[in-house]
């Protein structure tokens, strides 16, 4: 998944949110005495009530005379979470042989229903709706199987045969990496007509998503490369589906920069499901052979709008390999009941943030100069955020299901999801460590080749590991304490951000009086609820163009004149409150010794502030360290030849 809205352009200004968890692998074990059905579960899923955001099943179940357990899925894969929709499940109904069966939900597993099959019946049938709200608009909607999925508890899911079928809304195109089964219009199905896919497996279904919608594209990439690889685009405005030439250039770099850095794949084809709709919601949900992609409706309409979501797809398609694939043995549950554990997210996802912002340069999506002005971004709000004086990395991936979202008051000091941005670092200090070690004739690269690459091309498949198996494998790339080099960045309290890797790089975390040219552009294309002021690193306060405060920096210099998260600023110097009002008090009080002057509303109270802060403006950039060498340039410089849009030629000629 990716670190929503999370991540650096929104998150300038809020607190970025958070993400998964689980326990103890009790697991499958004490029900393994059920046999898993032979026949196929039929599931035929109605979406043409989409647009009225209800989907809609018709589930038959292989079924025997006596007691029988039905489950919805709970933990979701990716979502690290206890996410399943049980409560959005409605109008459930089962019927055998034509008379409706009672049915009893679980007074604990509330994601279970129990039933008593009468004698002489085979088949169970079930109706059930799913009242969707996210996702969904009345052009579109993405189908995550576990909306309308029921079957057996007890039984391993990947030991459950399943035969999916789809009804969309008349004229809508279908993307999916499920594979289609005889002679229908697929993927633009004829009115009115079901599209049935082949027999596969409840695990699988519910790693295989669709989206649908009426301005439907589907773009074969990098054509040279096996297995296939497409993306498929619904929106809510007929233009943006047809995605501009440079952007399916790039993401065909991206296929080929993928298969040459992990040595393999794990899926017999891959889609990239997007969809572009501000109604839709954000999205970026990783499968084996498929992500889900959400993001505005001009998301990739032009390069400014494209530098927010430049990683999306990259983070997303590495999980395929890092996530998926490779996975930590406490993260995969044989059942979608078993809660996740998150210990070791900081590779799931965080190795995942390196490896998507890496290939998204080297891929074109984003240029070299906007990579490192992202990273410091990202680097400088992990070395401001002091939750990290109380809170080691580790804590915020055990933790991650009860850290996404929230609320951002106080998140600072909180910590967020911040195995995410702190893997990247620690990925980075690991891949330039490398180098440095051998001269710079090993890398990352190799060791990705070993731990992701583990068996060539597979196929569809989860292989578990552990922090040993890691550290083996990148002893095997070059031998070092990578066990206390872990232990020390991961597990022990560190008040500083690790900024070893940007430096090992050949460049250096700074601040100066201007944002950087990335920085602005997030900021404009962030929309004007979000354009605030950054003053993060000055007065520590993140302040919307309203002048409202959603947090304040534990221990700065706010956070001193006991400003508070929830305060509205409505006048800074005698003059109302704007971003350049704001701006020019900063800018004013540089040198002297006058504090900066606020009028302050507190819920229903007003109040007057006044904030000691004399050292100007601070925004994050990278700079060179002359003379060292630049590693950082060379891991996000291509490894393939780049294919480059006509109108784009010029791109990375402007990039400085
Ligand atoms: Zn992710």
């Amino acid at each position: 998944m990716i670190a929503f809205a999370a991540f650096s352009a929104l998150s300038i200004f809020q607190a970025a949110p958070a993400r998964a968890e689980k326990h103890p692998a009790k697991s499958v074990e004490k029900t393994a005495a059920i046999a898993a059905p032979k026949t196929p579960i039929q599931i035929k899923a109605d979406l043409t009530d989409a647009p009225r955001k209800l989907f809609h099943a018709e589930v038959d179940l292989p079924v025997s005379e006596g007691p029988v357990t039905l489950t919805t899925p709970k933990w979701i894969p990716g979502t690290h979470m206890p996410a399943g929709p049980a409560d959005d499940i409605t109008g459930v109904v089962f019927t055998a042989n034509g008379e409706t069966l009672p049915w009893r939900r679980d007074d604990v597993e509330l994601y279970e229903f129990h039933l008593t099959i009468p004698k002489g019946v085979t088949t169970l049938h079930a109706h059930l709706d799913c009242i969707v709200t996210a996702r969904i608009s009345q052009k579109l909607a993405a189908l995550e199987w576990e909306k309308l999925l029921l079957y057996p508890a007890g039984i391993p899911v990947r030991d459950i045969p399943i035969q999916p079928s789809l009804v969309v809304p008349a004229g809508w195109g279908i993307g999916t990496a499920l594979t289609p089964e005889g002679s229908g219009s697929y993927p633009v199905p004829a009115a009115g007509t079901t599209t049935k896919f082949a027999v596969t497996n409840v695990e699988q279904l519910e790693d295989s998503p669709v989206i649908t919608g009426q301005y439907f594209h589907e773009f074969p990439l990098a054509p040279e490369i096996t297995p296939k690889h497409y993306i498929d685009v619904v929106s809510d405005a007929p233009e943006d589906s047809n995605l501009r030439p440079s952007v399916l250039a790039e993401v065909s770099n991206l296929v080929r920069e993928a298969s040459v850095e992990y040595a393999s794949h794990h899926y017999h084809v891959y889609h990239f499901l997007l969809t572009l709709s501000d109604v839709a919601g954000g999205e970026g949900l990783e499968h084996g052979q498929s992500s889900d992609n959400g993001v505005g409706e001009k998301g990739f309409a032009d390069d400014n709008h494209q530098l927010a979501e430049s990683d999306l797809l990259s983070h997303e398609f590495t999980h395929s390999w890092n996530g998926k694939y490779r996975r930590p043995a406490t993260l995969y549950q044989p059942d979608f009941a078993t809660p996740q554990q998150g210990q070791l997210l900081w590779v799931y996802e965080g190795m995942t943030q390196y490896l998507g912002n890496v290939l998204a340069a080297r891929s074109g999506l984003k240029n070299q100069t906007q990579y490192r002005e992202m990273l410091a971004i990202s680097a400088a709000q992990l070395d401001y955020r002091p939750g990290r004086e109380w809170r080691p990395t580790e804590d915020t991936a055990i933790a991650a299901s009860i850290l996404r979202g929230g609320n951002p008051a106080w998140s600072n000091w909180k910590r967020s999801q911040d195995y995410y941005d702190e893997g990247e670092l620690l990925w980075l200090d690991a891949d330039t460590l490398i180098r440095k070690l051998t001269g710079n004739k090993k890398s990352l690269d190799d060791f990705l080749k070993v731990f992701l690459g583990l068996n060539g091309d597979t196929g569809p498949d989860i292989v578990p590991y552990d922090r040993e198996e890691l550290i083996k494998d990148l002893n095997s790339v070059v031998p070092y304490d990578w066990a206390k080099f872990l232990h020390d960045r991961i597990d022990l309290i560190n008040p500083r951000a690790d900024v070893a890797g940007i430096e090992q790089g050949g460049y250096r975390l700074v601040y100066r009086d201007k944002p950087s040219k990335s920085e602005r552009t997030l900021v404009s294309s962030a929309g004007p609820r979000r354009s605030g002021l950054d003053c993060w690193y000055s007065l520590g306060i993140r302040v919307s163009s309203e002048g409202q405060i959603s947090d304040v920096r534990w221990n700065g210099p706010a956070d001193k004149s006991r400003l508070a998260p929830g305060y509205k600023i409505l006048a800074v110097n005698g003059r109302i409150f704007s971003n350049d009002a704001l701006r020019d008090a900063i800018k004013g009080a540089k040198g002297n010794t006058e504090p900066i002057h606020m009028i302050v509303q507190a819920d229903t109270f007003v109040s007057t502030f006044d904030v000691d802060y004399h050292d100007g403006e601070r925004y994050p950039t990278l700079e060179r360290i002359t003379g060292s060498p630049a590693y950082l340039d060379d891991i996000t410089s291509p490894r393939t030849t780049p294919e480059k849009a006509p109108a784009d030629q010029n791109k990375q000629a402007e990039e400085d």
